[in-house]
């Protein structure tokens, strides 16, 4: 028989495995997830036997081994904390904000009990859901009113199919920005119906080429954020002040997408000056559209205020069905709203602005901190230094400011660097870091204090294991 041959038929049969596999007392699994995950490894071995040169068949250790691998994956959360370490604060792949305990309580309280989702208790009668968090959101910005919808996608897709179909909407070229995720702003018009009418040049558009643009069918002038880049040197856009003023005496009217829309200055903070949502409702624009876990650091969701007549409309949009918020995001909403009622209290007591405005030497103590726990655990297998870096805010706001920070960097004598990598971020909580000449880096200020001993005991496990593998 040739080798190829005797390797497929060494691929053992479903069913046996199975009674093998119930047999391991330490695995509790489900029939169902036991045949599936034999399944699954089996036909990766078939496929590698039938499609790589040479095969060599797997000894019945090396099967279960497999098994109890693919079956353990199966029955463990797939959705699971991850340490970051990368420094970017809000990390759009690793879930951007982090909510605080007492939103989780929230979370909890919402999910497991029933509640007056949509019942009003004053009356008796069905409530709304909305309403939970409008006046908040009304008191905080400054706005008539406000609607939360499930992202700022959507914020932005609903309010230009309610104000703009089939009528033309201005925005400058320097505006025509897209996001991660293919979120352009010419499609998300094309899909609300509405027709872009683009004005200026990239870096310098001037309030006559809105005014130029306008004819009878003008519904709207845009401004839009620009996340993720920025246009420097020779330029000059249109205020939100110009275009409230212009889009008034046209009786056409305005929007703003602010993208991670912020409540608080964090010019304050050392950052660049962006405007806030406070300053731009006041500016006059009649919709303004802003992420919830983005500099907010709440959940998922895109909210929207302006104007009581715009937003009354809004609400009406069959769309609006479609795009609401669950309860569990009206819960973490509401209780990450009430933090800003004292700003101060909240740059401390929200993980993202803690995160973001932490001074480099409070970050330096996390890393001391942890250093000191693992240091000399792993001298033989690591070299580990304490450096200054510079994180990242992320989530498309103010894209090139450098944050000053601290990350331990390791460089590991006993293993490939990227082996290592690989290591830590298959790990049970992964760890998740950044390569940067040739050192694996964990910036510390993505790193919240209540981690810092939970990550110290899983690195030295790690490193334990590496060390008796030699
Ligand atoms: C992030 C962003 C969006 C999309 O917001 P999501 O909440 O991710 O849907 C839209 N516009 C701008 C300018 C953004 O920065």
């Amino acid at each position: 028989m040739d080798p190829k041959s005797k390797c497929l038929r060494g691929i053992p049969k479903v069913d046996e495995c199975i009674s093998l596999l119930r047999s391991i007392e330490s695995l509790t699994a489900p029939d169902t997830i036991i045949k599936s995950a034999i399944q699954e490894v089996t036909a990766k071995e078939r496929e590698k036997i039938l499609t790589s040169a040479e095969c060599n068949e797997l000894t019945t250790e090396q099967w279960i081994a497999r098994f109890v691998s693919a079956i353990k994956k199966k029955i463990s959360p797939h959705l699971k904390h991850v340490f970051n370490g990368t420094g970017v604060v809000i990390h759009t792949n690793l879930g951007r904000s982090v909510l605080p305990e007492q939103t989780t309580d929230q979370l909890v309280q919402a999910g497991g009990y029933y509640s007056n989702l949509e019942f009003n208790l004053d009356t008796g009668q069905r409530g709304s859901r909305y309403s939970l968090v409008e006046d908040i959101i009304c008191d905080l910005t400054g706005a008539e009113a406000a609607l939360v919808v499930n992202n700022n996608a959507a914020a932005v897709l609903i309010s230009l199919d309610t104000l703009a179909k089939g009528h033309e909407v201005i925005v400058s070229r320097g505006q025509l920005v897209e996001i991660g995720g293919s979120f352009r702003i010419p499609d998300v018009m094309a899909k609300s119906g509405a027709t872009l009418v683009e004005v200026g040049a990239t870096n310098r558009t001037h309030l006559r080429d809105y005014e130029n643009a306008l004819t009878e069918n003008t519904a709207m002038l845009l401004r839009v954020h620009t996340s993720n880049f920025r246009i420097i040197g020779f330029t000059s856009d249109v205020s939100a002040t110009e275009m409230v003023e212009l889009g008034r005496r046209h009786g056409i009217a305005t929007m703003e997408d602010l993208g991670s829309g912020s409540l608080v200055d964090f010019s304050k903070y050392g950052f660049p000056k962006e405007p806030t949502v406070q300053e731009i409702v006041k500016a006059g624009v009649d919709v303004v559209t802003f992420s919830g876990d983005k500099l907010l650091g709440g959940p998922q969701a895109g909210i929207i205020v302006g104007t009581k007549e715009i937003i009354g409309k809004i609400k009406k949009n069959p769309l609006n069905r479609a795009l609401r918020i669950d309860k569990f995001t009206l819960a973490a909403l509401e209780s990450v709203l009430r933090e800003y009622y004292d700003m101060d209290k909240a740059i401390e007591s929200l993980p993202t602005l803690r995160m973001l405005t932490s001074s480099p030497d409070i970050v330096k103590k996390r890393g001391r901190s942890l250093l000191r726990r693992i240091k000399s655990k792993v001298t033989n297998v690591c070299e580990i230094q304490l450096i200054s870096t510079v994180s990242r805010v992320g989530g498309g706001a103010l894209p090139e400011h450098n944050i000053k920070s601290w990350a331990l960097a390791f460089s590991p004598k006993t293993m490939r660097l990227s082996d290592f990598e690989k290591g830590l971020r298959k790990l049970a909580t992964p760890v998740i870091g950044r390569m940067e000449n040739d050192k694996f880096l964990l910036d510390m200020r993505t790193i919240q204090d209540k981690e810092v001993s939970a990550l110290s005991e899983l690195l030295v496990h790690f490193f334990e294991d590496e060390s008796d593998r030699d």
